[in-house]
């Protein structure tokens, strides 16, 4: 029997309409709207369209969206001076600067420089300390925060079984090793240098592929019953010619003969980034207005 197929994009769709409820609350017990500021350097496409979704789900969920659009020869320190500025703003709850920055910025240092209860993409070190150290006031990279959240409705309680999450970067292999070790799972953390990496994935209870390597994780390297979570998004050519189509690290169609459950590219984790994002608004929102965290977030 095939695997179930994880939905994502209807997870995320009930998370936004939660958020959305929640910001209104906080408007009214407020009297102001949970604020959300992005911030794009330069023109790269793709991270344009990026922030248009982030800023209209950001409206949508009735929060403040407001933007900075900044020329690609804008200086660190004048990015710095506007973060600062942000840092400051008593309206702005969450900090978002768009990576890549240009190659004339120095991404750690403007990540260094947001207000740690402001980052609300997860990246500062203050917050990645506040992860391993199992500090509930870290905010958490929304990426393996929307993994976990997906885990755990499909799940349940996590704790005792093997997870092998599949890549080691600071934005989605690392704090999502650390999201797991938080919920008692036994984690092991592959990567590039791995030795014998399909029978490391054949004892994987929850197997997390974050590669970027369109469809590596073959099925033979599932282990049957387990839950699989596909981060990656690659373009590969498509079936006609000039065509191009999305496919995650895993390859779907042989993993899901094999797996219990598993998530689709696209429409898997996908969509909960950006839930994931209008969550952690709204939670830094909450504590910076001195309330208690909104429950079921
Ligand atoms: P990255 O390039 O920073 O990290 C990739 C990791 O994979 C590295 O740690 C590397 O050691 C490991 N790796 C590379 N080749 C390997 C191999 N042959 N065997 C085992 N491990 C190997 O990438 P990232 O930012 O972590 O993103 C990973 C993927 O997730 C990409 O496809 C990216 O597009 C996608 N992504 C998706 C979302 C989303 O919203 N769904 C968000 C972030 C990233």
């Amino acid at each position: 029997m095939p695997a179930r197929r994880i939905d994502g994009k209807a997870a995320a769709a009930a998370l936004r309409e939660r958020v959305g409820h929640l910001a209104s609350f906080f408007s009214a017990s407020t009297g102001r709207p949970a604020g959300l500021a992005t911030v794009l350097v330069g023109e790269d496409p793709a991270s344009e369209v990026y922030i248009r979704s982030k800023r209209a789900a950001t409206a949508e969920a009735g929060m403040e969206s407001v933007h900075h659009a900044l020329s690609a020869d804008t200086s660190e320190a004048e990015l710095l001076a506007l973060v600062e500025r942000l840092n400051a703003d008593p309206a702005v709850d969450g900090i978002l600067v768009q990576l890549p920055l240009p190659g004339h910025m120095d991404s750690a240092r403007v990540i260094a420089a947001i207000d740690p209860d402001k980052d609300v993409d997860g990246f500062h070190v203050v917050n990645a300390g506040r992860l391993a150290v199992g500090d509930p006031a870290a905010l958490v990279p929304c990426t393996p925060l929307g993994c976990l959240h997906l885990l755990k409705a499909e799940l349940g309680d996590l704790s005792g079984r093997h997870a092998v999450v599949i890549g080691r970067s600071n934005i989605v292999g690392k704090p999502m090793a650390m999201l797991l070790l938080g919920e008692s799972c036994t984690v092991t953390i592959a990567h590039s240098r791995t030795r014998d990496l399909p029978a490391l994935c054949r004892e994987a209870d929850i197997l997390v592929a974050a590669v970027g390597r369109p469809e590596m994780v073959r099925g033979e390297w599932v282990k049957p019953g387990a839950t699989v979570i596909d981060v990656g998004i690659n373009r590969v050519p498509g079936v006609e010619p000039g065509k191009s189509r999305l496919v995650g690290d895993v390859a779907f169609a042989e993993a899901e003969q094999v797996a219990g459950a598993i998530t689709p590219v696209p429409g898997g984790v996908g969509p909960m980034t950006i839930a994931m994002l209008l969550r952690n608004t709204l939670v830094a929102a909450h504590r910076r207005a001195g309330l208690a965290a909104p429950e079921g977030l």
